[in-house]
C-alpha cells in the first residue's frame, strides 16, 4: 500500500520505519527537516506538506504531539484534508481528545474518506520493536482495511468502538499510569529515607499486590537507573493527565487519585522537568527526602 507518514519523532520516526521495512511505500512529512532526512536515506519519499503526503496516500497516518498539531496538520492550509482521495483512509495515531478526533473525522468523511483512531500504549521501545498496543476507534470495515499497516507497528490490538473511542481508552490508561508511577516513586523513597533497600523493596513488592508495570518495566528502566533522557516526555504525559482529567470531569466522575499525580507533573513541569522522560518526578520526590534511589546494576 502507498502510506503516509506525518510526525517522525520519538515514536514516529521507529512506527514509519517498521511499516517500510513491511514493503509498503513510504511518503512522510514533519516539521523538522532532519527527521525526514533520516527516513528518506532508509528508503521513504518526503512530501512537500500534510496535503502532498495525503495526496499520494492510500492509508495517511498521523503522530503528532498534541490535539492543537493534530488540527493543524489535518485542517490548516496546505493540511491532509485539502490532499486526501475519496476512499482512501485517515489513521490518527497520536494521543489526543476523542472531541477533536471526532471533529476531523467529520471533515474527513466530507471528503469521501474514512477516519480512524489508533493511539498507542507502551514505550518508545515497543516502537522501534513493532510491540505496540494499539487501542482503536472507528468503523469495524474501515479498522479491517488498515490492519495489514497497523499490524506492522503493534502486536496487541483491541478495537475499543466508534470513532474516539481509543482516544477515550488512551486517555484512561494514562490517567491510570501516571497515578500509578508516581504512587510507586513516593513509595520507594519512603522506603529508602526510612532505610529499606531498593533491592529488599523490589523482591518483596513483587510478590504482592503492589506490584504493576511502573515497577516491572519503566522505572528500572530509565529513572532508577539513573537516566532521564525521554522516552516519554514530562510535558506529554502532563498533556495526557489534563486531557484525561477533562475527559473524566465532563463525565461528572470524580478522581481525586488522578489529580494528585496530574498535581506533581504540573510541579515538575514549574521545576523545568517538560523535555526530561516522566521518570523525573522521582527526582521531585528525592530531592524533598534527601535520598537517592538507584538500583546498583542497570537494566
Ligand atoms: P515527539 O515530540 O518526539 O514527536 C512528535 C513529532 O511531530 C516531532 O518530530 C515533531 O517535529 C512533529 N510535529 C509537530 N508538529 C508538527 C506539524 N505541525 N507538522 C509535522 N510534524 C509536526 O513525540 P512522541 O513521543 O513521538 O509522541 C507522539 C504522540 O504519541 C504523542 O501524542 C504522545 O502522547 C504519544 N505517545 C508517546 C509515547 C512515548 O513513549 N513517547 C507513548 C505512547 C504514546
Amino acid at each position: 500500500m502507498n502510506v503516509g507518514f506525518i510526525g517522525l519523532g520519538t515514536m514516529g520516526a521507529p512506527m514509519a520505519r517498521n511499516v517500510m521495512k513491511r514493503g509498503h511505500a513510504l511518503t512522510v512529512f514533519d516539521v523538522v527537516p532532519a527527521a525526514v532526512a533520516s527516513i528518506v536515506a532508509a528508503g521513504a519519499r518526503a512530501g512537500a506538506t500534510p496535503k502532498d503526503v495525503a495526496a499520494a496516500s492510500d492509508i495517511v497516518i498521523t503522530m503528532l504531539p498534541d490535539a492543537p498539531d493534530v488540527e493543524r496538520v489535518a485542517l490548516g492550509p496546505e493540511g491532509l484534508v485539502a490532499g486526501i482521495r475519496a476512499g482512501a483512509i485517515y489513521v490518527d495515531m497520536s494521543t489526543i481528545d476523542p472531541a477533536t478526533t471526532r471533529k476531523v473525522g467529520a471533515a474527513i468523511a466530507d471528503r469521501g474518506a474514512a477516519m480512524i483512531d489508533s493511539p498507542v500504549g507502551k514505550t518508545a521501545d515497543a516502537a522501534v520493536a513493532g510491540t505496540l498496543t494499539l487501542m482503536v476507534g472507528g468503523a469495524a470495515e474501515v479498522v479491517e482495511r488498515c490492519r495489514p499497516v497497523l499490524d506492522c507497528m503493534g502486536t496487541d490490538f483491541f478495537h475499543c468502538g466508534d470513532l474516539g473511542a481509543g482516544q477515550t481508552m488512551k486517555l484512561v490508561n494514562n490517567l491510570l499510569a501516571t497515578a500509578v508511577s508516581e504512587a510507586s516513586i513516593e513509595a520507594l523513597v519512603a522506603g529508602t529515607r526510612s532505610g529499606l533497600t531498593l533491592d529488599t523493596m523490589m523482591s518483596v513488592l513483587r510478590t504482592t499486590m503492589a506490584w504493576n508495570n511502573a515497577l516491572a518495566i519503566a522505572l528500572p528502566k530509565r529513572p532508577l537507573a539513573g537516566d532521564f533522557a525521554p522516552g516519554f516526555m514530562m510535558k506529554l504525559a502532563h498533556k495526557d493527565c489534563r486531557l484525561a482529567l477533562q475527559m473524566v470531569e465532563g463525565l461528572g466522575v470524580e478522581a481525586p487519585v488522578g489529580r494528585a499525580a496530574f498535581a506533581s507533573v504540573e510541579e515538575a513541569m514549574r521545576r523545568g522537568l517538560a523535555d526530561d522522560d516522566v521518570g523525573a518526578l522521582l527526582k521531585l520526590r528525592e530531592e524533598a527526602a534527601g535520598v537517592r534511589v538507584r538500583l546498583e546494576t542497570p537494566g
